[in-house]
C-alpha cells in the first residue's frame, strides 16, 4: 500500500456530502488527498413533495437525474470517484447487508479517514429535522458498525476475504451533525467551491438556491466564529487507536 492520503465520504443521498462537508473535501483535494464518495441510496425519493406521479418509472428518472447531478458536483470538488449502492431512498435500515456493503467499500478504498452522518440526533439547542432524515441515521449507524469492528476484522463477513478484500483499519472517523462537535475545519478558501458543487444539484434547489446559499453561508460563519475562523465546518472527530489488546 502506498502512503497516499485517502478519505472516503459515506452519505445517504446525493447532495448530503456537499451540505455536510463540501468545504472540507475541497480542502483535502487541494492538499493532495484522494477522496471518494459512496452514496447509499439511488436518490429516487428526491422528487417534489407534492408529486402526483410517483410510479417506479418516475422514480427511476429522478434517480438518473440526481446521479448525474452528483457526478457533476463531485467533478467540481475534484473527487476521484462516486459510487451508488442503490438502496431505495427513504427506506434505509441499518441492516447487516448494508454493514457488509460498507465494509466492502472501506476495504476496497482503504481510507485513513471516513466521513459519516451522525447515527444519533441532537436535540440541543433545537431539533433540526432535515439533518436527521431516517436514512441519515441508518447510514450513520451502519457505517460506524462497518468501520469498527467489521472492516478491520477478518472474521466479520468472511465472504469478503474470498473477494480478495483483506481487513483494513480506519484511522479516523469524522461525524457530520454529531450531538457533540469537537473539531472545526477552516473552509474560508473553499466555501465558494462547496456552494458551486451544491448548485449542481439543480433538481433539489432550483430557483430557491439563493436561499440555501444564504443559510449555508450563515451557518459556516457561525461555526467559524466559535473557532476564531471566518468560515468553518464542524465534526465529531474520532481518532481510532490500534486494535484493542484483548479479544472481544
Ligand atoms: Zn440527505
Amino acid at each position: 500500500m502506498t502512503d497516499e492520503k485517502r478519505a472516503l465520504v459515506i452519505v445517504a443521498h446525493p447532495d448530503d456530502m456537499e451540505i455536510g462537508c463540501g468545504g472540507t473535501v475541497a480542502r483535502w483535494v487541494e492538499e493532495g488527498w484522494a477522496v471518494w464518495l459512496v452514496v447509499v441510496t439511488e436518490g429516487g425519493g428526491g422528487g417534489p413533495d407534492d408529486a402526483t406521479d410517483v410510479s417506479p418509472e418516475a422514480r427511476r428518472r429522478i434517480s438518473e437525474l440526481r446521479k448525474a447531478e452528483q457526478h457533476e458536483a463531485a467533478r467540481i470538488l475534484g473527487l476521484r470517484g462516486v459510487e451508488f449502492l442503490d438502496y431505495p431512498d427513504g427506506r434505509v435500515e441499518p441492516t447487516l447487508e448494508l454493514r457488509r456493503d460498507l465494509v466492502r467499500v472501506i476495504r476496497r478504498y482503504r481510507p485513513q479517514i471516513v466521513v459519516i452522518p451522525s447515527p444519533e440526533r441532537n436535540w440541543v439547542p433545537a431539533y433540526q429535522v432535515g439533518r436527521y432524515h431516517p436514512d441519515h441515521l441508518a447510514v450513520g449507524q451502519a457505517a460506524l458498525a462497518a468501520i469498527y469492528p467489521a472492516a478491520g476484522n477478518a472474521w466479520d463477513f468472511p465472504e469478503l476475504l474470498a473477494e480478495g478484500l483483506s481487513p483494513h483499519h480506519v484511522q479516523e472517523v469524522w461525524v457530520i451533525n454529531a450531538p457533540v462537535l469537537n473539531h472545526a475545519v477552516d473552509i474560508s478558501t473553499t466555501l465558494e467551491r462547496k456552494l458551486a458543487a451544491l448548485q449542481a444539484h439543480r433538481s433539489q434547489f432550483g430557483d430557491r438556491f439563493h436561499l440555501l446559499k444564504r443559510w449555508l453561508r450563515q451557518a459556516a460563519l457561525e461555526r467559524g466564529v466559535r473557532h476564531g475562523l471566518q468560515y468553518a465546518e464542524e465534526f465529531h472527530r474520532i481518532r481510532l487507536r490500534e486494535p484493542f489488546p484483548f479479544r472481544r
